[in-house]
């Protein structure tokens, strides 16, 4: 296992094209499982195969441990990868799929097949393991690479690019769930990479949000829930994620429109464009005038709590209740959660 040093990383794929990978400086603690979200585009897989190898960054060097490993290529860096789409040697069976990275390695047969028994069960092909793979259908094939990619124990990390892709629903949740547990047995150090939050947020201890190319906050699923560090985090995270109102301040005074909001502290100096964040989950609605009046669109009940679509002036606003919240005829006012109402200018959080 290592510790693995990002320093001063960037990448253009042509020279003088647009940075695909903006300048980052970050530190992959040795032996956490991070998860790198963002949607299509936004640079996971550029910065990941930066780190496996595969790909050499334009800027920048890549240190695991103290050593610089920028040149080094990826079974140098002694690196497990499992990839979107099965790899896997068809003419040969499960269990000598499994075993191949370990008999490459000359490891001896007792050991090889301790980690058959233990991978094959995480895996869920312990009944299969005499077949050959040539036939198996691509999620069967897909859980043999994720087998391959956890098999050996004295790699320096594990990375996986959006391995459950083709893995049915319900198997997604145990093979997240078991390999959830296996990081927390071996204590590798994992990166994920995922476009989907609640891959990313139940797998990672922390996750790193990336937006064109930018990684706007690295932070544990707590941390992106109540302070997102970006209006990107703060929309990319949640369901539905978090309201972003055009504000005017003054003091500890936010306008929307002529309403005013007490903040719980005073904004001095700021400049750009000016906005309010606060998750549907801290807004109330009440039935008090003294509030900031709004009109209620729909109500949507999604099983465990509901959703009211409304409009505070003029813009968009979505408010989570609980399930057995009775709306009244006369609750057009919502009232927001001081203590998670959060301030952006130019779209990055404002921090005391
Ligand atoms: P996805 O989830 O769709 O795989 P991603 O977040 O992994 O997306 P990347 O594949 O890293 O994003 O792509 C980042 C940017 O770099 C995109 O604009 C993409 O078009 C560009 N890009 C990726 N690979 C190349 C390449 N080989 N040559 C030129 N541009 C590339």
């Amino acid at each position: 296992m290592a510790k693995i040093t990002l320093k001063n990383i960037a990448h253009r794929y042509a020279p003088n094209s647009d940075y695909a990978l903006k300048p980052i400086n970050h530190v992959w603690d040795d032996g956490a499982a991070y998860a790198l979200l963002g949607p299509s585009g936004c640079g996971k897989t550029t910065l990941l195969n930066i780190i496996s190898g595969l790909l050499t960054p334009s800027e920048g060097n890549v240190l695991f441990d103290d050593q610089n490993i920028t040149d080094r290529n990826t079974a140098e860096r002694n690196i497990a990868q499992v990839f979107q789409f099965p790899v896997v040697y068809d003419t040969m069976s499960v269990r000598d799929n499994l075993a191949f990275p370990l008999k490459n390695r000359g490891h001896d047969t007792a050991y090889i097949n301790d980690r058959i028994t233990e991978i094959s069960r995480v895996i869920g092909v312990e009944d299969i393991l005499f077949q050959k793979a040539q036939g198996l259908s691509a999620d069967i094939k897909q859980k043999i690479s994720l087998g391959r990619g956890l098999v050996r124990e004295d790699v320096n990390a594990i990375l996986f690019d959006e391995p459950l892709t083709v893995i049915d629903p319900h198997m997604k949740w145990q093979l997240r769930t078991e390999l959830k547990a296996l990081h927390k047995n071996l204590g590798h150090t994992m990166i994920y990479v995922t476009h989907d939050q609640t891959e990313a947020l139940t797998f990672a201890d922390k996750v790193v949000v990336m937006s064109m190319g930018e990684v706007v906050q690295i932070g544990t699923p707590k941390e992106l829930f109540e302070i997102p560090a970006h209006t990107f985090v703060g929309y990319f995270i949640g369901s539905p994620g978090m309201n972003v109102l055009p504000t005017i301040i003054d003091g500890n005074k936010a306008m929307i429109g002529q309403h005013k909001i007490v903040l719980n502290r005073d904004y001095k100096g700021l400049k750009g464009k000016l906005e309010l964040g606060i998750r549907p989950e801290f807004v109330t609605l009440t039935n008090n005038p003294q509030d900031l009046p709004v009109k209620i669109n729909r109500v949507e009940d999604v099983g465990h709590y509901k959703i009211v679509r409304a409009t505070l002036n003029g813009h968009d606003i979505n408010i989570i209740l609980k399930e057995e919240t009775e709306i009244s005829g006369d609750m057009n006012y919502v009232s927001f959660d001081k203590s998670h109402t959060n301030i952006y200018a130019d779209d990055w959080l404002v921090t005391p």
